[in-house]
């Protein structure tokens, strides 16, 4: 049984999230530490730190993954910009570190205009410069996510994450999340039963199946290989519920923590775990009627 969670609010304080991932049901929970929006930071202090750490076992949370902010573009081209991203990921390792996160999830990076293997490069020169600047933050795991494959995002394309981590100086301190959302939009079509098994396939041949260590569970808008983000509510979408089965269900994955970024919403989110968890037990149950808050992750 895989622990399943939710990307839940951390307004108030981090140590505010916890609670708010039991009151849905989460065995696990995704976070952003910052204003994932804004490049302004407040630090966390030791009293956050410290409730944060006594409120995970307290409200019975196992694994914590920070998503790191959505404005860090690793392969900026523009000097400012990727000063900026790098800074802004050495900030989030900090703040893990002091919140005892075991893993900080990001996406790659767009090379914006600069090429595929320029754009690979410049990531991994920016993350072995993290690293090196980091070398006693090794509890914290940096977490490449798959993306959809927007404009000229470095990352759709498991290879692309497997060249990267080529290039790391320490590839140890580095694992992978697969977003099923983001894997279908760049091509993967795992809808099916088929292209279930080629997707892992594909994986273990670009970087190993040791290297997996979560899962962003989301259903698509959109259909396989648009190449566009948007995520729909489990089984509601292109993707359908079989897919969110097998992903509770195979060996490969079941064992792994399973994050919902769906637009359900923390209500909804309640039952898309519950669903989820009746899954694990059976044939997929009928799909919970919950409305699409519109929100998108
Ligand atoms: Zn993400
Ligand atoms: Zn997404």
């Amino acid at each position: 049984m895989p622990e399943l969670g939710a990307h839940v609010s951390a307004a108030g304080g981090p140590q505010r999230a916890p609670e708010r991932g039991r009151e849905i049901g989460c065995d696990c929970i995704q976070v952003f530490t910052r204003n994932q929006r804004s490049w302004q930071v407040k630090p966390i202090s030791d009293e956050e730190a410290t409730a944060f750490r006594q409120a995970r076992p307290a409200q019975g949370i196992g694994t914590v993954m920070s998503h790191a902010s959505y404005l860090i573009n690793l392969a900026a081209t523009d000097g400012d910009k990727h000063a900026k991203a790098q800074a802004g990921l050495e900030s989030e390792l900090e703040r893990c570190h002091k919140l005892g996160i075991e893993l900080l999830n990001f996406h790659p990076g767009s090379h914006t205009g600069a090429g595929m293997a320029n754009g690979i490069a410049t990531i991994a020169d920016t993350l072995n410069a993290i690293c090196r600047n980091h070398p006693d933050k090794t509890d914290v795991t940096l977490v490449l996510e798959n993306v959809a494959g927007q404009g000229t995002a470095v990352g759709a394309d498991f290879r692309e994450l497997a060249a990267i981590l080529e290039r790391l100086e320490a590839p140890e301190r580095f694992g992978v999340c697969v977003d099923t959302a983001h894997a279908f939009a760049a091509g993967y079509a795992l809808h099916t039963p088929e292209g279930w098994e080629a997707m892992w396939q594909a994986f273990d041949d670009a970087l190993g199946l040791e290297r997996l260590v979560a899962l962003h569970l989301n259903d698509s808008q959109p259909g396989c290989g648009s190449r566009k983000d948007r995520h729909a509510l489990i089984g509601r979408g292109a993707i359908g519920p079989e897919a969110f089965q097998r992903a509770v269900t195979d060996p490969r994955t079941r064992t792994l923590p399973q994050f919902l970024e769906t637009p359900a919403g923390p209500a909804g989110w309640a039952e898309e775990i519950r669903w989820l968890r009746a899954c694990t037990q059976g044939p997929p149950p009928p799909l919970p009627a919950i409305e699409d808050s519109g929100v998108q992750l």
